[in-house]
């Protein structure tokens, strides 16, 4: 039996407790900001090929507690790894490279992505000089030239995104509706805080302008929502809805610092012209008040994006729902019934002159429109906004919630399946389909697999999942009362 929003999430709540109680106290230093072609030395690097103990370059004992992840985007090779740097814990990124000078020729050491690297491996280095590694913020990072390297094979067939975790094994023990009523529980909480995040902004901002900025953030999902965060911060939606439209875009793009002054001359297509000279015409009577020095710019990534997820798209696609502000602040306030089919309906009819045909601000017209809020940024714009906010008002939506389709699959989700479920593909269907199941997933990713440094080995979720179990098959009204019947909790 699945419990009631909110029951389910204070079972979790509980649950993630005890197991945490259960844990053993590790000292951590500050955690570090998680930011190859030397493939094929990456590739034997994680591989464990090199093994998992070394002597840096200035004598310190480095054992690697686990490798982290593979990075197939912008920043270091690997990400979220953990090493013991004579005794003392350290997490963050690894970079590795073939020789100890490519970190200043890649320009990494003013490149403050890589301000998370905390250890730097090459397989060479010059034999009469010394090379140092330090990172754009000046701090001095662990070396490991490495020792057995001899030489390239050719590289592995297949690179492994992250490993099966330990707690595989439970997991292919318990029953199919045990592991649902888990994720179901993970899926509550994580809502609970969404709601509760979104009423406290309410309250330490305005109701508007907190809804505006988690509508920017869902636009910018995944690379780009702490940027969209800052725009909409630098652009309050009360003095954005001032502006008679025209206006409003400029202010948008400028303080995005999308409209470099030398775009409209270089543009090659009319339409893009027009449009950057009506931007230009506006922006330039507030640029002096609105555009921030350099070193405040917001800092976009657009690599690793589809082009239709360009962020000067999603950009354009902030400005057409601004335009259409309050159908969507009613959406919000007031949410019907069926609100993903009302909500659906209702995008299809968001278009916008210029962004429905084009990528970017260089790219020339698409042979047909394109729909300006993709399938999978309205599922998070729902999931993310429009459900919590109505959840919050009243808990019986969840139902409607629970059947929201999941979004495509990203890395972190394919990463959390992975290690909770291995290469069992069909439990990893089964439990990725719907929007809540990759909510729970992701949660219990974090809770557990990103807060762990002990490759799994000291991570006390594999036991603990056995008391899941035993309260999943416990009878309803036993798990109604130990969860607390009212349930008020935001
Ligand atoms: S860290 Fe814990 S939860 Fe994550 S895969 Fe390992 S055992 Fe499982």
């Amino acid at each position: 039996m699945s419990l009631p929003y909110p029951l389910a999430a204070t079972e979790y709540e509980r649950f993630r407790r005890l197991v945490w109680s259960r844990a053993t106290p590790v000292v951590r230093s500050a955690r570090l900001g998680f930011a190859g072609d030397e493939l094929e030395i990456q590739a034997r690097w994680f591989g464990g090929e090199f093994g998992r103990t070394f002597t840096g370059t200035e004598g310190e004992r480095v054992e690697v507690v686990q490798f982290g992840h593979w990075n197939r985007g912008a920043g270091p090779d690997f990400t979220e790894s953990a090493l013991l740097v004579d005794g003392e814990l350290r997490r963050g990124a690894v970079e590795v490279d073939l020789d100890a000078r490519n970190w200043e020729r890649h320009g990494h050491g003013d490149n403050p992505e890589f301000n998370g690297v905390v250890l730097h491996v090459f397989a060479d280095r010059p034999a009469s000089s010394r090379v140092f590694t330090r990172t754009e913020s000046h701090r001095h990072v662990a070396q490991v030239l490495l020792p057995q390297y001899s030489g390239l094979q050719g590289p592995p067939d297949f690179l492994p995104e992250a490993y099966p975790g330990r707690c595989l094994a439970p997991l292919a023990r318990m029953h199919d509706r045990e592991i649902e009523s888990l994720l179901l529980a993970a899926a509550q909480y994580r809502m609970r805080r969404k709601a509760e995040r979104l009423r406290v902004m309410a309250g330490a901002i305005s109701r508007e302008q907190a809804l505006f900025q988690a509508v920017a953030e869902a636009l910018g999902f995944r690379h780009n929502k702490t940027a969209m965060a800052i725009l909409a911060q630098r652009c309050p939606v009360g003095e954005l809805l001032r502006m008679d439209p025209v206006r409003r875009e400029a202010r948008l793009f400028g303080a995005a610092g999308f409209l470099d002054p030398s775009l409209a001359e270089m543009a090659r297509m009319a339409d893009t012209r027009a449009y950057l000279r009506r931007l230009w015409d506006r922006w330039w009577t507030m640029r002096g008040e609105v555009e921030p020095d350099p070193r405040r710019a917001i800092r976009w990534r657009a690599d690793g994006t589809r082009p239709l997820n360009h962020p000067q798209r999603r950009l354009g696609a902030l400005a057409g729902l601004l335009d259409r502000w309050e159908e969507l602040r009613s959406l919000w306030e007031k949410p019907g019934d069926r609100l993903e089919q009302h909500v659906n309906n209702w995008s299809k009819t968001l278009a916008h002159p210029y962004w429905s045909r084009h990528c970017t601000l260089r790219s020339p017209a698409l042979p047909q429109p394109c729909r300006l809020i993709g399938k999978d940024r309205l599922r998070d714009l729902l999931g993310n906004v429009l459900f919590p906010g109505a959840i919050g008002v009243s808990p019986d939506r969840w139902s409607e919630y629970a059947r929201l389709g999941g979004v495509d699959s990203n890395q972190k989700l394919k990463r959390a399946a992975l290690r909770l479920f291995g290469s069992d593909q069909q439990r990893r269907k089964l439990f990725t389909s719907y929007y809540h199941q990759q909510q729970g997933l992701l949660q219990i990713y974090e809770d557990f697999c990103l807060e762990d440094a002990s490759d799994c080995r000291d991570c006390p979720f594999p036991e603990q999942l056995l008391q899941w179990r035993d309260s999943a098959r416990a009878k309803p009204a036993a798990r109604l009362e130990a969860a607390g019947a009212d349930g008020n909790f935001l």
